[in-house]
């Protein structure tokens, strides 16, 4: 039984994309597809090397999204679904946020082994209007019962918009129809906001009445951390890491300081220093960061559970190997730190962020 030891989230740099989704947090910044393509050049050893379980202290979870979708690139350097297999085959857990509509990369990676596509799970996007728009239902639907037929996992995620409403009837008739069970809700955020806010035009009654209906717990924890802002001691950056996938920079988690390059020199063993203070409004992925454990004992809800779907038939979503580690957490496969340890490194990431502020202050004067 493999434990998880870090989560390693992986920004790949491409920001093209197939579809137009209405509610993109794409669409809502001003680089947003401007068809930039990941410049993937590392080889595929280089990689097994830089992110080998002896570099990263064991077993890890590589979660895998792109500033567009994640599975298309142009034939290019190496593409992405190369990178997933060195991953798999060095033994770690792989997860794809992807729209599941790109068939020829999805049917390339459904030919791995059987033993590493159990290690592997898609986070589908379930984009019901855009692809009734451009007649993508079936393409998604078949895509997904591959992905589950050829023994890998998948996962059917629904983001909540005010334009779907009318439709709900209509999304979970097709959802016990083509996946056995409901999608889980995610919760759409307005990225145009400082505080990341809900992007919805309903009280926040009206909302949780109207999404309820999908029952699901994901969707529910995420409704108890949205808006929040985290003020525990988050271990992000010891226990995870942010990677650029083409360069190698690495931050912390989607935020702070402490960047450092983990494909300069593979004989250099990676820093992992906590953050401790959490910079961000709020932990919008804490669904998956927080119930995985950077913030130990915060919650019991379990990542794998909040994830899987058991359908009609009593099947799972989610292969038994992928559910058993995604419900592990990282508090029970590393150290915590003393109290005295937590505030010496609290007190440093507020002297770093007050100078920071003061060196951007100067360099304003200066120019
Ligand atoms: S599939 Fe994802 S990246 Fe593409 S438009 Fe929709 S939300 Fe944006
Ligand atoms: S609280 Fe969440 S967003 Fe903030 S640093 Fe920790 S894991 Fe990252």
């Amino acid at each position: 039984m493999d434990n998880i030891k870090r989560l390693i989230n992986c920004h790949i740099p491409t920001s093209i994309c197939n579809l137009r989704c209405h509610y993109c947090y794409l669409g809502q910044r001003k680089s947003s597809f401007e068809g930039k393509q990941a410049l993937l050049k590392k080889s595929p050893e280089f990689i097994s090397a830089a992110f080998s379980k002896e570099r990263m202290g064991g077993t890890c979870q590589f979660h895998m999204t792109a500033a567009g979708e994640t599975l298309m690139q142009k034939g290019i350097y190496i593409y992405i679904y190369i990178y997933i297999y060195e991953l798999l085959k060095i033994g770690h857990y792989v997860s794809i946020v992807t729209n599941l509509t790109i068939t020829p990369v999805i049917q390339k990676i459904l030919q791995f082994d059987k033993e590493l596509l159990r290690r592997l799970i898609f986070k589908c996007s379930f984009h019901y209007l855009e692809f009734k728009k451009k007649n993508l239902l079936d393409v998604f639907s078949a895509n997904a019962r591959a992905v589950w037929d050829a023994g890998a996992s998948a996962t059917i995620e629904l983001l909540p918009n005010d334009e779907l409403i009318p439709y709900i009837d209509e999304v979970i008739t097709f959802s016990f129809d083509r996946f056995g069970a409901l999608p889980h809700l995610t919760i759409a955020r307005n990225d145009a906001t400082a505080g990341r806010d809900y992007l919805t035009n309903l009280t926040m009654e009206e909302y949780e009445r109207v999404w309820s209906v999908f029952d699901s717990d994901m969707w529910r924890f995420k409704r108890t951390i949205f808006g929040v802002k985290r003020n525990e001691f988050c271990y992000a950056g010891a226990w995870s890491l942010y990677v650029n996938l083409e360069t190698g920079n690495a931050v912390p988690c989607y935020c702070g300081t402490g960047r450092q390059n983990i494909y300069d020199d593979l004989s250099k063993p990676i820093r992992f220093d906590p953050i401790g203070l959490c910079p961000l409004p709020h932990c919008y992925n804490g669904h998956a960061l927080l119930t995985q454990g950077l913030i130990p004992r915060f919650t019991d809800y379990l990542y794998g559970n909040i994830r899987d779907r058991t359908r009609l038939d009593g099947s799972h979503w989610l292969q038994p190997e992928m559910l058993n580690f995604l419900n592990g957490k990282l508090e029970n496969q590393n150290s915590e730190y003393c109290v005295l340890k937590q505030k010496i490194i609290i007190s440093r990431r507020i002297a770093e962020k007050v100078f920071a502020s003061i060196k951007k202050r100067a360099l304003k004067i200066i120019r």
